[in-house]
């Protein structure tokens, strides 16, 4: 059986290294071509866009795709929609890992605020030290609040014009267990951290660290759950493809 993955997170190696050595399954694993150098997959992989929705149910009916995964991360919104929409067209069958968001504890300091823009306001009008952990997409609001000092933290540093103007740069790729993420903090006199509520074990450590020092979190909410059949885990995905394959037509049968 053909499978097509859409990846670029943790759970999508984790799938892509469970099928790599299956005989039963054909899978190609898919990465936008955001970072410069990617972690290396035990899949083939073809990378960049597909030229949108139509663009992506070609491809499908083109490698006759039996199954696509779509374990990109809960805020690449636009591939989850158009994944669900090459599907429909396509007639393909549909999975979205949909990892559950992070939960407040009772002794968290977070700001609820629903985009970026929300996320920059919320950091008021005082400057502060912020420690940014949204990626490199999304920085021209905290652009827009240049009176904060920010840290960025992202897998490669983005272009110097896209930079807030009091800007300093970290550039790691996770995961990040909590003692250096409290080192982070406390070394860079952190008075307040912002991220997308991403969930997942991988960077979790950061809310963890924030706690223990009494640090706020801004924190950008979840957007909308996926129209498509979803699972939390790459386990759980693991075990969606096994009843599909089991659910087969065979030839001869
Ligand atoms: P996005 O805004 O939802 O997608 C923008 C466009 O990028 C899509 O329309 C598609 O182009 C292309 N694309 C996205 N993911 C792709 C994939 N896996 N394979 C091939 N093309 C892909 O996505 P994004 O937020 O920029 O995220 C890009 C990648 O980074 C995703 O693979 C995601 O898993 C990973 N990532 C994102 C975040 C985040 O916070 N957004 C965090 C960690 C990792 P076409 O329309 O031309 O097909």
């Amino acid at each position: 059986m053909n499978l097509l993955i859409l990846g670029g997170t943790t759970e999508a190696s984790a799938i892509a290294r469970a099928l790599a050595h299956d005989t039963r399954f054909n899978a190609t694993i898919s990465l936008a071509g955001r970072t410069r150098h990617p972690a290396p997959q035990p899949l083939p992989c073809r990378v960049g866009g597909f030229g949108g929705a139509e663009g992506l149910a070609r491809y499908l009916t083109e490698h006759r795709i039996g199954a696509v995964i779509d374990a990109t991360h809960p805020f690449a919104t636009r591939m989850t929609r158009n994944a669900e929409d090459a599907a429909r067209l396509s007639g393909t069958r549909l999975l979205v890992v949909w990892r559950p968001p992070w939960r407040r504890q009772p002794s968290d300091i977070w700001i609820d605020v629903p985009d970026m823009a929300a996320a920059a306001e919320a950091l008021g009008p005082a400057p502060r030290r912020v420690l940014l952990t949204i990626g490199q997409k999304d920085l021209a609001a905290f652009a827009a609040a240049p009176w904060h000092h920010y840290v960025l933290r992202s897998v490669d540093p983005p272009a110097p014009d896209a930079l807030p103007h009091r800007a300093e740069v970290i550039a790691a790729r996770g995961p990040f267990a909590e003692t250096a993420e409290r080192d982070l903090l406390v070394t860079r006199r952190i008075e307040v951290l912002v991220t997308k509520n991403s969930g997942g074990g991988a960077t979790e450590g950061k809310l963890a660290a924030a706690r223990v020092l009494g640090l706020p979190v801004v924190m950008v909410s979840r957007p909308p759950p996926p129209d498509a059949e979803t699972v939390a885990t790459a386990d759980e995905a693991l075990a969606w493809i096994e009843r599909l394959y089991h659910a087969q037509p065979r030839r001869g049968a």
